[in-house]
């Protein structure tokens, strides 16, 4: 499964790759985490994408596609991948069908999240992320609560940051940036028959069906905890079944009738005990 996830800065497009990872175990391919990760290592290329990010704009085209190319040849891809904020103007989605033409590996589907723009903008002033391991929060739609998990990577408590890009100018610089050049992707990939559009606001579980039903994977919708979960009552439920298939097959009766016919043949052998003892009782008086 090849899949591109459109949407604004503040859709959910990460919240629902991650989901979309734990279910089909393929790979997300987010160019902004590629980049962020960049910056923070002071590779050349973060260095080149540093100033580009900090003011909402985006990073060159060529600096952008060398990162692709790189990570779609790696072998993890090979079953799909989820790219999540990559094409993101015209000339990178033209890009990405030559590469993937060369690859003959073609996108299966396109899905764009629509949010309402207030909403958008409310999501991005709330959203924190721990320092340490990374996991976003939103102070208001899923603020870490008192019994939220520890930080896997210190063992205590979230330590909560904002992106430098999330403050209120460059947000905003963002969602221009995004109506713009990203926007017309949409008419793009409508034409050739790729595009979904889905509701992205409410329940994040509701989104993930959407979004399930979109790319007509329904198995998607359920969480792996909720799957193993269903998977073990529906064994727990085959068994009396199992038992009562056995039984007409002639292997092996119910427990019922099994307990039945035990009690059967236990009073048989109770009556031919009495039955023996009372022939015995009669062979002694005849003898006296
Ligand atoms: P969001 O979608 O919330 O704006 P991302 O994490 O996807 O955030 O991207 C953060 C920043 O990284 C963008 O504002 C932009 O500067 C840069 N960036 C990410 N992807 C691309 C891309 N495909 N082309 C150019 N710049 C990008």
């Amino acid at each position: 499964m090849r899949i591109v996830l459109l949407g604004a800065p503040g859709s959910g497009k990460g919240t629902q790759s991650q989901r979309l990872v734990e279910r089909v175990h393929i790979p997300q391919i987010s160019t902004g985490d590629l980049l962020r990760s960049a910056v923070a290592r002071g590779t050349e290329l973060g260095r080149l994408a540093r100033e580009a990010m900090e003011g909402g704009r985006l990073v060159d085209d060529s600096l952008v596609l060398g990162m692709i190319r790189e990570r779609v040849g790696e072998p993890d891809t090979r079953r799909g991948f989820i790219l999540d904020g990559f094409p993101r103007n015209l000339a990178q989605a033209h890009a990405l069908d030559h590469l993937l033409e060369s690859l003959r590996r073609p996108l299966d589907a396109v899905v764009q999240l629509e949010v309402d723009y207030k909403e958008l903008v409310r999501r991005l002033a709330g959203r924190r992320s721990c320092a340490d391991c990374g996991r976003v929060f939103n102070l208001l739609t899923s603020p870490p609560g008192p019994d939220s998990t520890l930080c896997p990577k210190t063992g205590h408590p979230h330590r909560l940051v904002q992106r430098p890009d999330d403050n209120e100018a460059t947000v905003a610089e963002r969602l221009r940036v995004y109506d713009e050049k990203t926007r017309p992707l949409i008419d793009f990939y409508r034409a050739r028959g790729l595009l979904q559009v889905i509701d992205a606001e409410g329940d994040v579980d509701a989104v993930t069906r959407r979004l399930a039903k979109a790319l007509g994977e329904p198995a998607l919708a359920k969480s792996p905890k909720k799957k193993a979960a269903a998977k073990k009552k529906a064994v727990a439920k085959k068994k009396p079944e199992a038992r009562k298939t056995a039984a007409k097959a002639g292997r092996r009766k119910p427990a019922a009738k099994r307990t039945a016919a035990a009690s059967v043949r236990k009073a048989r052998a109770a009556a031919k005990v009495r039955h023996t003892a009372r022939r015995a009782a009669a062979a002694r008086r005849g003898k006296r």
